[in-house]
């Protein structure tokens, strides 16, 4: 069985971890408890927010011929961490941990950041991470009416203070 979620995202991909182990656990989960009771764990934000991330990336100046960039799904639902039952987003199904294949997760960040404001599915999202050494985007739909952006800075910098940053990340990375 391969439930879908959308044109491009099934419930598979939301139970699964970067760590080997840990993602035969998460298989397992699955298997055991099955696809359509676990979809009941993903908020249906997620794949509406990421289609539409997806088709930007492959239009314009990021297409590449004869070829479809992806979504990487590297975490989705997670079991409550006993340690912090209530600080994440991931058992509530409410966070993901993602890559678009051949993009700079900065250049993604940057994408959101400048658009989320217009952007009426963009604003789905209501938080993401940024802390130093991540190569992943952290999304998540928490309720908030305005974007989180968690890192080293605190989470109530303005966005145009993380316009910058990331402006000059992204200056640093391709020197
Ligand atoms: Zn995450």
């Amino acid at each position: 069985m391969n439930l879908k979620l959308s044109q491009h995202f099934s419930v598979k991909e939301f139970f699964t971890s970067p760590y080997p182990e840990k993602k035969k656990i998460y298989r397992e989960f699955l298997e055991k408890t099955g696809e359509k009771k676990c979809k009941q764990n993903i908020d249906n934000r997620h794949t509406i927010y990421l289609e539409h991330i997806r088709t930007y990336f492959n239009e314009g100046k990021y297409k590449i011929e004869g070829k479809e960039r992806s979504i990487i799904l590297t975490s989705g639902w997670r079991f409550i961490d006993a340690k912090n039952p209530f600080k994440s987003q991931h058992p509530l199904g409410r966070g993901v941990d993602w890559v678009v294949s051949g993009i700079e997760p900065l250049e993604v960040k940057l994408y959101i950041l400048e658009n989320w404001r217009q952007d009426k599915i963009l604003q789905l999202i209501r938080g993401i991470e940024d802390f130093d050494g991540m190569t992943w985007i952290h999304t998540d739909v928490r309720n908030s009416n305005r974007l989180y952006w968690f890192s080293k800075h605190g989470g109530t910098v303005s966005n145009e203070f993380y316009k910058t940053l990331i402006k000059n990340e992204l200056t640093t990375l391709r020197h």
